[in-house]
């Protein structure tokens, strides 16, 4: 497995419940570093951007207003297959069909507000990188 960076975004819902450090300590006892992080208040044209593949789906407006309702936590993750591994640990979109034990099984209360992103290919992750990081801000460690 090559060593990968990959986008997490701590989601609104999951930044008022006061678990980043719960979802950080994941992270890390899977092998994934923290090398950049912030938080921030998405404004709507930044969150449209960061979703725009999504523009022309249903669900498309909730979602931004959602993302927009409160301060995310967002991390670059790097590690060996960092990607999938974040993923994993994540679990399913709808939190109903996540696996037990996954950050969204716990922590997310529906598919609208399922507490937390993370890039889904090597490609996107270094597009998601690049859309909140300069490449100063992220370190080796
Ligand atoms: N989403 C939603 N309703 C849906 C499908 C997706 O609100 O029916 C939201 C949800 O927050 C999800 C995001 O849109 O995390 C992006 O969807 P995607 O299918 O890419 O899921 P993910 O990669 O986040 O698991």
């Amino acid at each position: 497995m090559a060593l990968e960076r990959t986008i997490s975004i701590i989601k609104p819902d999951a930044v008022a419940k006061n678990v980043i450090g719960e979802i950080y300590s994941r992270f890390e006892k899977a092998g994934l570093k923290v090398v950049a992080a912030k938080m921030k208040h998405l404004s709507k044209a930044e969150a449209e951007g960061f979703y725009a593949v999504h523009r022309e789906r249903p669900f498309f407006n909730a979602l931004v207003e959602f993302m927009i309702s409160g301060p995310v936590m967002v991390q670059v993750l790097e590690g060996e297959g960092a990607v999938l591994k974040n993923r994993e640990l994540m679990g399913a979109t709808n939190p109903k069909e996540a696996a037990a034990g996954t950050i969204r099984a716990d922590f997310a209360d529906s598919i609208d507000a399922n507490a937390v992103h993370g890039s889904d290919s090597l490609e996107n992750a270094a597009i998601e990188i690049a859309y909140f990081f300069p490449a100063t801000d992220v370190y080796a460690r």
